[in-house]
């Protein structure tokens, strides 16, 4: 029996990838779609884009908040001690009562 020969990222035909950033053989829908790739399968995992998107987040919001900029939308500038511009601040403050009316709703 061939032995399979997995390449540094890839799909091992049994709906396994490995991949490219944690180095585990996981199933496929562990990865999200990208149609960029020549397979249209991300190469890194779900949990490790998910992981590189929260640090570059993370980076984005120490950015902003050093440069005394919203850290939601970025374009408008805030006084300290507020993180968030008035707009931004709204457009939570509506998806709140909006999430507790559903919630509290028969
Ligand atoms: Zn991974
Ligand atoms: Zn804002």
């Amino acid at each position: 029996m061939p032995r399979t020969y997995l390449r540094r990222s890839g799909t091992d035909g049994n709906g396994m990838r490995m991949c490219s950033t944690c180095r585990k053989l996981l199933p496929l829908d562990l990865f999200s779609k990208h149609t960029a790739n020549p397979d249209g399968i991300a190469y890194g995992c779900k949990s490790c884009g998910y992981k590189s998107w929260k640090r570059s987040a993370r980076k984005r919001k120490a950015r902003r908040r050093t440069a005394g900029l919203c850290v939601t939308c970025g374009k408008l500038p805030v006084t300290r001690p507020q993180k968030t511009c008035a707009a931004c601040q709204e457009h939570v403050r509506k998806r709140l009562s909006f999430v507790r009316n559903f919630v509290s709703k028969p």
